[in-house]
């Protein structure tokens, strides 16, 4: 599964986060083409043998990233409180605090 991220690494501003979440979803991507095209079962030959893991670890590895830069974004750009719904995961556009999330962007976060 995912390592941690390095305390050195984690993305503290607005453009910090918007490129670690870029990045993420462009790994994501690769390792999802990879698993379509050879397979999920299907390793990198390029790779020493201790270093090889399957497409579907990969792909998984990533995800993990991708749910982590999510919730960076997410401390930018959350809905307030009383905006959620039974579904968290939806933000609809009418009910956005754009004066906090515009706050939050103008403080770097
Ligand atoms: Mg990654």
């Amino acid at each position: 599964m995912s390592k941690s991220i390095k305390p050195e690494y984690i993305p503290k501003t607005i453009e910090q986060k918007l490129g670690y979440f870029v990045e993420e979803c462009g790994e994501a991507l690769a390792a999802a083409g990879k698993s379509q095209r050879w397979g999920l079962d299907s390793v990198n030959p390029d790779l020493y043998p201790e270093y090889q893991e399957t497409n579907a670890e990969w792909l998984l590895r990533e995800m993990a990233d991708v749910e982590r830069a999510i919730g960076y974004l997410r401390e930018v750009l959350e809905p307030t409180p009383a905006a959620e719904d039974d579904d968290p995961a939806i933000i609809r556009l009418a009910d956005f605090d754009k004066e906090g999330m515009q706050a939050r962007i103008h403080r770097g976060r």
